[in-house]
């Protein structure tokens, strides 16, 4: 079946071939295939408009002429043919525009599934509202799809993400082709729930969507069975296949052997290792001192994977060379004695500026991020815990399914801090006021655990809470 990058080489083959050309007859042998209008009236409308444009919106080409225009879907097996007007009518050529220059237009159909639909305007934001087009999503590859959209259309689905992909009024343009590319770029198994589907999920999956099919409508399309263009140009993009049609054949990323399944009745390829089950990632947040690590140690004993990001930025700020010589760079060396970093300097230098924050934080934070996706990518846990100070402020919520945020009363925490840190009240307050409200943070996240109390209070809210999210793993 021709998809989004098939159908946008037949137009962009066609406009080289037909603009300017005028209508001088249309001629119907299958009426079914025109959805709204008898062979004369087309005749009435088309005879003497010119073609002047061709456009395409998800896999329908708008053909524009005069004063009409008219829409056409190729579904399964439709072709167009520019043959001579005394070149032999083939039987599955269904409606042939004949030319004024001795040529024909001849769509062909050997299962008769597509459609044309003449239309009394030029106007594409009134073609647009057509009830074939007004229900598609935006197209996979366009600039306008964003992962707000998407993440909002996906998050509360119950049905495979491959099934969901493939529904053109979520996303139009992805076939199954494509989506099972799309997928394995995303590192996202096709049978995923889409409640297991985070934003950055969403991020990956638009921005896969769009590599794929930009790289399929350069090359031509993929010539794929039914798919040869009849104009002339065969499509290229079966050569970049990663697992469409490569059951048995080794992943070309990590060798292991390409599956073969169907998903809603679609034959699915995937690689097992590259694409794993999405296990739920929780991310635990709270003010400082409110008790995350208090709460993680509890949930490590448990035996669940706790990945802190905390530890992640203590290790990069120790040894990893890169990131030392971008903290030098903007802070200047009177941060490093005998080349290591003085982290109390610097630590006093953020907490008390927004600023020089900010500018720490977007030297750490991408790389924590990657170090993060990388050990979720690398686990095999169905539930993980990210501990992540920063959760909202820093975005790391959108790799998340779930957040946890700890609360503790105010005096409590600065009774604590005292304790713990030996700080001074001034500087206890400071390092509170350089995080986003507690208050916030808590309307933020999804659950909330209340750790003002003692720690019997605080593993019991944290033992309902973990019942719940097994409940979410291990209810479908
Ligand atoms: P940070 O933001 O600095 O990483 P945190 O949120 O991880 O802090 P913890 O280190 O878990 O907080 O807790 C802060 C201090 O409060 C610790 O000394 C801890 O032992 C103590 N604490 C945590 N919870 C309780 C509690 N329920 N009762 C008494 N002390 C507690």
């Amino acid at each position: 079946m021709p998809e989004l990058p098939e159908v946008e080489t037949v137009r962009a083959t066609l406009e080289k071939q037909i603009i300017g050309y005028t209508i001088k007859k249309v001629k119907v042998y299958c009426e079914r295939i025109v959805l709204n209008e008898k062979e004369d009236v087309i005749n009435a409308k088309l005879v003497g408009e010119t073609i002047r444009k061709i456009n395409r919106y998800g896999k329908y080409l708008i053909f524009i002429l005069d004063k009409h225009s008219f829409l056409s879907h190729l579904r399964m097996e439709g072709k167009y043919f520019l043959k001579k007007e005394d070149e032999e009518r083939n039987k599955h050529e269904h409606v042939i525009f004949s030319f004024t220059n001795g040529l024909e237009l001849r769509y062909h159909d050997v299962r008769k599934f597509g459609l044309i639909k003449i239309l009394d305007t030029t106007d594409m934001k009134e073609i647009l509202k057509e009830e074939e087009l007004n229900k598609l999503g935006p197209e996979a590859h366009s600039l306008s799809l964003n992962a707000t959209y998407l993440f909002n259309k996906l998050h509360k689905l119950k049905e495979s993400l491959k099934t969901a992909l493939l529904d053109q009024t979520i996303i139009c343009g992805l076939g199954n082709i494509y989506v099972d590319e799309v997928d394995f770029l995303s590192n996202l198994k096709p049978t995923t729930s889409c409640q297991m589907i985070t934003y950055d999920d969403c991020e990956n999956i638009i921005k896969n969507s769009r590599l794929v099919l930009n790289k399929a409508i350069e090359a031509g399309g993929t010539t794929i069975r039914s798919y040869t263009s009849s104009l002339g140009v065969t499509g290229r993009f079966q050569l970049n296949l990663n697992v469409h049609t490569k059951a048995g054949s080794p992943c070309p990323l990590c060798g292991t052997i390409i599956e073969k399944i169907k998903v809603g009745g679609r034959g699915t390829y995937y690689c097992p290792s590259c694409q794993k089950d999405h296990p739920l990632i929780v991310g635990l947040t709270g003010s400082i001192g409110s008790g995350k690590t208090t709460i993680s140690n509890y949930l490590k004993e448990k035996g669940y994977l706790i990945i802190d990001t905390d530890e992640i930025s203590r290790s990069l700020t120790k040894d990893n060379k890169e990131i030392l010589n971008k903290i030098k760079e903007e802070f200047g060396p009177s941060f490093f004695i005998n080349g290591e970093l003085n982290r109390k300097e610097l630590g006093d230098l953020v907490f008390n500026n927004e600023n020089e924050r900010n500018k720490l934080n977007n030297i750490l934070h991408p790389v924590i991020k990657d170090k993060v996706k990388e050990i979720i990518r690398n686990s095999s846990d169905k539930i993980i815990f990210v501990d992540v100070p920063l959760l909202f402020e820093s975005g790391f919520d959108k790799l998340c399914n779930k957040t946890i945020c700890v609360v503790v009363d105010k005096t409590e925490q600065i009774k604590r801090l005292k304790l713990r840190d030996k700080l001074n009240d001034l500087d206890i307050q400071k390092r509170i006021d350089s995080q986003m409200d507690l208050k916030k943070k808590s309307e933020l996240a999804t659950f909330i655990i209340d750790n003002s109390q003692d720690l019997c209070y605080t593993y019991k809210q944290t033992d309902k809470l973990i019942k719940i999210l097994e409940g979410e793993i291990n209810h479908d």
